[in-house]
């Protein structure tokens, strides 16, 4: 075993632990970064597959998340636009497959005025939740006790407008069923990035990808502390003081003043704490569960949809493939398509064998892309639900009536221990920008606390 001392001891090296660890060195602090996997980046991960590079993990980045904008500044990376020129595509109730442009799905006039007030009310609801301090709403508490799909139910009788108004925040953001979380939660998603509208606007939320990949921004942090990142070191131990921490891995033991947990709060649990943690963190940590969805990567010889004025954009909550993207790399003359599938289908289909779920996943492309989307030269699902130290994607959430209840304790501190994670983030939650902007927010508590 390893013996080292640090001031600071941060296990994860996902964006969110890696941003503090240079914040804290930049200040003048000692840093130890201990990761669990054999590679940095947490759910950020660029890989090649069978010849083609994909992002398996986070790739898209919106024109607020200002923390990740800067932080790409400063490590020189680029960015490129997602491919979205060409006529969307919509599949209705009654499978009726038709084009359009802009943001609002091509329905019936009477649900077209029902998705438009809808979002008008989210905005509106929205724009009165302060996404750093949701329960400080006047009706916090009324809202985080009522499903968001009860709160669609009594709004509206149109199944049509329901459905799409659940899809932007249940399959393509929490990734859960919307009977599973609250409208608060579901309004805390909505002013995290802005508005509602920015959560249907896909070329606003989805607007650029990096050149070389996600992956690229931990790479690249991981680089400046030389030497200070130790991978295939998961934490299974944190023995704490009032002003001290041991904190254990499978090959080093690293005695520091504070500690940073950076990643998700599901894993909290694998953590023997010594004392342990009080009981509210107990409480609190069980109620925040990871989402679930399928990342479906299909790459063709050709991106053969713009062929046919498609800009790969596709939309329905009736398909198994609820949304998919035109996801071609930079300079990259294959064709690339994403396609999701959440929550309970995405529990569904793992019941199915490999050659099943990948049939029954090609042929929900094919729905939209017609028979050329069943044969891709490259076909990868990525799973995050099997991966030890993630188990889900894309990030944790409040079961309904948590977030009111137990929100404001999230990242209050436990003595030395400091939690800093996209999934507790207010502006940028669930997102790497979030990830980074929590990062940022714990160093500098503890280079005031420390007195460096
Ligand atoms: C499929 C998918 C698509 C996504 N798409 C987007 C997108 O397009 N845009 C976007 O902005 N975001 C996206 N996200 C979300 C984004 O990737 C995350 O919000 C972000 O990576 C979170 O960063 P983090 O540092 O908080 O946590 P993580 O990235 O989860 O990093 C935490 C790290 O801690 C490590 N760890 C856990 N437990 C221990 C332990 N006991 N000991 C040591 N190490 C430990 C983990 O191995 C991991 O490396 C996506 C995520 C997924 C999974």
């Amino acid at each position: 075993m390893t013996e080292i001392t640090r001031d600071v001891a941060i296990v994860g090296a996902g964006p969110a632990g890696l941003t503090a660890a240079n914040a804290l060195k930049a200040a003048g602090l000692t840093v130890a970064v201990l990761e669990a996997r054999d590679r940095v980046g947490g759910r950020t991960w660029t890989d090649d597959i069978d010849g083609a590079t994909l992002e398996i993990g986070g790739q898209w980045v919106s024109p607020d998340q200002e923390a990740l904008l800067e932080t790409l500044d400063e490590l020189g990376l680029e960015t490129f636009e997602r491919y979205r020129e060409g006529d969307s595509l919509y599949i209705s109730r009654t499978g009726e497959l038709t084009r359009f442009t802009g943001d609002i799905f091509p329905v019936a006039p009477e649900t077209e005025a029902e998705l438009v007030r809808l979002i008008d009310k989210l905005d509106a609801l929205a724009a009165e939740v302060d996404p750093d301090r949701p329960w400080e709403h006047p009706r916090a508490a009324e809202l985080d006790t009522i499903s968001f799909q009860a709160w669609l139910e009594a709004e509206t009788d149109d199944q049509e407008a329901r459905d799409n108004i659940a899809l932007f925040i249940g399959p393509a953001m929490l990734t859960k069923p919307a009977h599973a979380f609250s409208t608060l939660q579901a309004l805390l998603m909505a002013s995290s990035a802005g508005s509602f509208t920015n959560l249907v606007d896909a070329d606003f939320i989805l607007d650029k990808r990096i050149v070389g990949g996600m992956q690229e921004v931990s790479h690249r942090l991981a680089a400046r502390l030389e030497g200070d990142v130790f991978l295939g070191e998961p934490v299974r131990r944190i023995q704490h003081a009032e002003d001290s921490v041991v904190v254990t891995s499978d090959g080093i033991t690293v005695r520091a003043k504070r500690v940073i947990l950076a990643h998700a709060p599901v894993l909290y649990s694998r953590i023997s704490f010594e004392p342990p943690l009080p009981r509210r963190q107990h409480q609190l940590h069980q109620h925040l569960s990871m989402g679930f969805v399928i990342k479906v990567h299909a790459v063709y010889d050709r991106p053969f949809w713009r062929e046919a004025g498609l800009s790969g954009t596709v939309f329905s909550p009736y398909q198994l493939c609820h949304e998919a993207y035109d996801n071609t790399n930079h300079l990259d003359e294959r064709g690339t398509l994403v396609g999701f599938v959440s929550d309970q289908h995405a529990d569904n289909v793992f019941e199915l064998s490999d050659e099943e779920r990948k049939e029954r996943i090609l042929d929900s492309l094919a729905a939209y892309f017609g028979p050329e989307a069943k044969s891709p030269v490259v076909y990868y699902e990525s799973d995050w639900g099997t991966e030890e130290w993630t188990r889900g994607a894309y990030a944790a959430s409040f079961d309904l009536g948590g977030l009111h209840r137990y929100g404001a304790d999230l990242r209050t501190p436990v003595g030395p221990i400091h939690f800093a994670c996209s999934d507790m983030a207010g502006a940028g939650y669930q997102h790497v920008d979030g990830a980074i902007r929590m990062g940022r927010h714990v160093a500098q508590n503890l280079i005031t606390e420390l007195g460096a």
